[in-house]
């Protein structure tokens, strides 16, 4: 099926991702935390049905518009089991399946923004709210760093190619801190000329794709000498698992 990609803007820096199946003219949302961005949407696309909305956590931000959309819609609330998602029809655990306008996906546990946090995968096409951000990742709210950094390397392990479709346009501030830890990396380097550009001209940086966040994203690159190197030369410290050069990243990025 051919279903379109598109963002509608929320807030100061939120995306909420709409997919439409044109065959149908069902379309779907991902994290709506303000319901008026998907109905001035729906108001000006006459014919268009909103069948369905994704919940990847329970913050404000991504659930602040469901009760209002389910309220004007018949659309299927979908949201993660073990947190409080405002009217859910389903609740979802790991590695469970669904299926939205004739996309299946796969749901994919990724505690440590917050303890229930999860991610859709469908070929190609990862939404994983605010677990991996384009050049960086989400702040530990609820879950350790361990739980984190095992979350990333389970997206890591996805398609090369796949796009991440993330929740917010914080990648030009991600890579400012990425090249302070890996000052000597071209791909950083020329992914941060490219950002910059592209904000200073109003142009949204999503969604990524995995293949540039392994070479540009310093939470995915926590097995690279460099910058291991990098976060013991900052702590002193030698012979960090990567698990504790994570955490240690993680919260050098928190005070940056
Ligand atoms: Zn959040
Ligand atoms: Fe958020």
């Amino acid at each position: 099926t051919m279903i379109q990609i598109s963002a509608l803007p929320a807030f100061t820096d939120n995306y909420i991702w709409l997919l439409q199946d044109h065959r149908t003219q069902r379309c779907a949302v991902v994290d709506p935390g303000d319901a008026a961005p998907v109905q001035a949407w729906l108001a000006a696309h006459p014919g268009w049905v909103l069948s369905d909305i994704l919940i990847t956590h329970h913050h404000h931000d991504h659930v602040g518009g469901v009760e209002q959309l389910k309220k004007a819609t018949d659309a299927t609330v979908y949201g993660p089991a073990s947190e409080s998602i405002p009217a859910r029809d389903v609740a979802l655990k790991d590695n469970d399946r669904i299926s939205v306008l004739g996309w299946d996906f796969d749901v994919i546990n990724v505690p440590g923004h917050t303890l229930g946090h999860i991610a859709f995968y469908h070929q190609g096409h990862l939404f994983c709210g605010d677990t991996l951000f384009a050049a960086g990742c989400g702040r530990l709210f609820e879950g350790t760093p361990q739980q984190m950094h095992a979350s990333l390397s389970r997206l890591a392990a996805l398609p090369e190619d796949t796009l991440v479709y993330c929740t917010h346009e914080y990648t030009l501030s991600n890579l400012k801190f990425a090249i302070a830890v890996e000052p000597g990396n071209p791909d950083t380097a020329a992914r941060l000329e490219k950002v910059t550009a592209q904000r200073e001209a109003g142009i949204m940086t999503l969604p990524s794709t995995l293949a540039l966040e392994k070479l540009t994203n310093p939470f995915l690159r926590v097995d690279e000498t460099s910058v291991k190197e990098k976060v013991d030369e900052r702590n002193g410290t030698q012979n960090r698992a990567p698990s504790a050069v994570f955490a240690a990243l993680r919260a050098w990025k928190d005070k940056f």
